[in-house]
């Protein structure tokens, strides 16, 4: 296909705002694709060149992209900085000043130009990645040009979430019945383009063979949350009860001498990380593995740990060295998902737990979370008082003879957590899908609230919950203004529903923790919307702490929850 072809369906996902639209247009373009670029087109379309696993940024900024437009149109680069402030996006910009084109680009060349500016790196890369830019747009039309330079600059936008790919690749063959063989290699692996390329390729035979591999992140599993000891109980009996700890959470890779570790929204953390990187590599008896666990600060004098604060310094991409001095971590595995070429993750949690313990070899960094097995909610509430006393969240109860859930919310994992009078039992993470510039004072900042929304897994949409106007001092709000203008629209996004229009609408990119007095019923929200238009929202929303780097949109807490916790708040307590 034609990298020209490729922009004509970015120009329609551009111009829509809805959803099924998105659908279409999406499984029409995949239908079109050869097995050969497909992969290419799926990563392109969701603004990356790889999987972010990955970890491949094409690092230009506006400066450079400004030099090579400059470059490639002939122009001086005061001509394009002008159009620029005219246009407010370089997109526009590059399709004003370069010429209508000629025989166009193939896809792959396109891409493999794109791959070779990001894969330059060390003295002189600068002027290097100009000039290789500068020559790709040289061989591009204008429309071309205006979404390369949208690329470059990680602001295409168009929104495609992982679901939406999933579900429009189904659709490209005429059956959605497709999509959850789609999802389990997708849950195993996280590569779109790969299962793209192997189901075009090889149909749904090839797809249904996807197995764990090292080096692919797998999808992580999360938690359920039931309000008391006994209510986990009555859910799955006899239980795992582990501590909750309070950190980061790490996937590590483990190939011989080769580590990787990945976040919980799979992005490579390997750098973050070196204690951990090195007592894998020596403790870790396996020659390959993959497994999980939370990296927490801890004091090595007092053996005490350290707050969630203290522990996210690490998310930093300089000084990590010095940081691992003054507060180094210590790592609580809790899963064993891959152990010399065996696949964990169907065994029961019991096995893959035993598995785990025996292949850790004592060392000061890693050691297995605290666990215990007991069907006694007494022994369950005891415990988890003294967990939260020393500093920890709670616990998670696990269903022994459960596999892992990859990429899967259920009740094979339920978390328990403290509640706090006139406060809900946990925080709610909402996708920031818009915000006011408020009124008085706070106009100041040009961020008076936001509009927060959770996702709606049934429909892949965010629907809005809350306007979360406290929380944040006055630097912060100066900070998410800059941040959100960054991811501003000019109408609804086509994945959220919303019954409030914002003074600026924006890409669902970010997520905040809030934490509210308690969940209403409410009509000006769309979240749960019953046929009488009355949906739900959180009373008092107030947001807790900044973006969250760790989550992605879909991470935010879910319309099903939000109903859940409203369903048992009036009986929320520990015990
Ligand atoms: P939450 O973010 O509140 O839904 O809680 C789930 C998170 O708790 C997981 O993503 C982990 O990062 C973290 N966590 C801490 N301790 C454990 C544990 N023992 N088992 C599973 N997850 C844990």
């Amino acid at each position: 296909m034609k990298f020209s072809r490729l922009t004509e369906y970015f120009e329609e996902l551009d111009a829509t705002t809805k959803r099924l639209e998105m659908f279409d247009i999406l499984s029409r373009l995949f239908r079109e694709s050869s097995s050969k670029d497909i992969d290419k087109i799926i990563y392109l379309c969701q603004g990356q060149l790889l999987p972010a696993f990955k970890g491949i940024e094409i690092g230009m900024s506006e400066k450079l992209l400004i030099k090579a437009l400059s470059e490639a149109a002939s122009v001086p680069t005061k001509k394009v900085e002008e159009t620029f402030k005219k246009t407010g996006d370089l997109g526009e910009t590059a399709e004003g000043l370069l010429k209508e084109g000629g025989e166009g680009l193939a896809i792959e060349k396109a891409y493999n130009e794109l791959m070779d500016i990001a894969y330059t790196a060390g003295t002189g890369s600068v002027e290097k990645k100009i000039s290789l830019l500068s020559n790709l747009l040289k061989g591009t039309s204008s429309k071309e040009g205006k979404y390369i330079a949208r690329f470059v600059l990680g602001r295409l936008r168009l929104g495609i979430g992982d679901p939406t790919v999933l579900e429009a690749l189904a659709l490209s063959k005429g059956d959605r019945g497709l999509r959850p063989g789609l999802e389990r290699a997708y849950n195993l692996c996280s590569d779109l383009g790969l299962i793209a390329k192997t189901f075009l390729a090889k149909g749904m035979e090839g797809v249904r063979k996807f197995h764990v591999q090292v080096g692919y992140p797998i999808r992580m599993a999360l938690c359920e949350r039931l309000p008391s000891s006994e209510d986990i109980i009555s859910k799955i009996g006899k239980a795992a009860i582990e501590a909750k700890y309070d950190g980061l959470r790490i996937q590590i890779h483990k190939d011989k001498h080769n580590i990787e570790m990945f976040s919980r929204n799979l992005e490579r953390t390997t750098h973050m990380f070196p204690e951990i990187k090195e007592a894998v590599t020596s403790h870790l008896q396996a020659k390959k593995a993959i497994l999980e666990g939370e990296a927490l600060a801890y004091n090595e004098a007092t053996g005490e740990l350290f707050p969630f604060q203290i522990t996210i310094q690490r998310k930093r991409k300089h000084g990590i060295e010095e940081l691992a001095k003054e507060y180094p971590l210590k790592f609580f595995a809790f899963e064993l998902l891959y152990a010399d070429d065996e696949d964990y993750t169907e065994r029961p949690y019991i096995e893959r737990r035993k598995k785990l313990e025996s292949i850790i070899r004592k060392n000061p960094v890693i050691e297995p979370a605290e666990m215990f097995v007991t069907d006694n909610p007494q022994n369950i509430y005891e415990y988890f008082e003294k967990a939260v006393e020393r500093g920890l969240e709670g616990v998670v109860a696990k269903r022994l003879d459960a596999p892992y859930s990859a990429g899967a919310r259920s009740f094979n994992w339920i978390k328990l957590k403290r509640s706090y009078r006139g406060e809900l039992a946990d925080t709610i993470d909402v996708c920031i899908v818009g915000y006011f510039r408020g009124k008085g004072a706070r106009a100041r900042f040009g961020v008076g609230a936001l509009l927060g929304a959770v996702y709606d897994e049934k429909t892949d949409a965010f629907k809005t919950v809350s306007k979360v106007g406290s929380g944040f001092t006055e630097d912060e709000l100066a900070e998410l203004k800059k941040i959100l203008d960054k991811v501003a629209l000019t109408h609804r996004h086509p994945r959220v529903d919303s019954a409030m229009e914002p003074d600026i609408w924006l890409e669902p990119k970010y997520v905040i923790t809030v934490t509210a007095d308690e969940i209403t019923r409410s009509p000006s929200h769309t979240a749960g919307r019953d046929k009488e238009g009355v949906g739900y929202a959180l009373r008092f929303p107030r947001a807790v702490g900044f973006l969250r780097g760790d989550k992605k949109p879909e991470d935010a807490n879910t319309v099903k929850e939000i109903i859940e916790i409203f369903d048992h708040q009036r009986k929320v307590k520990v015990s």
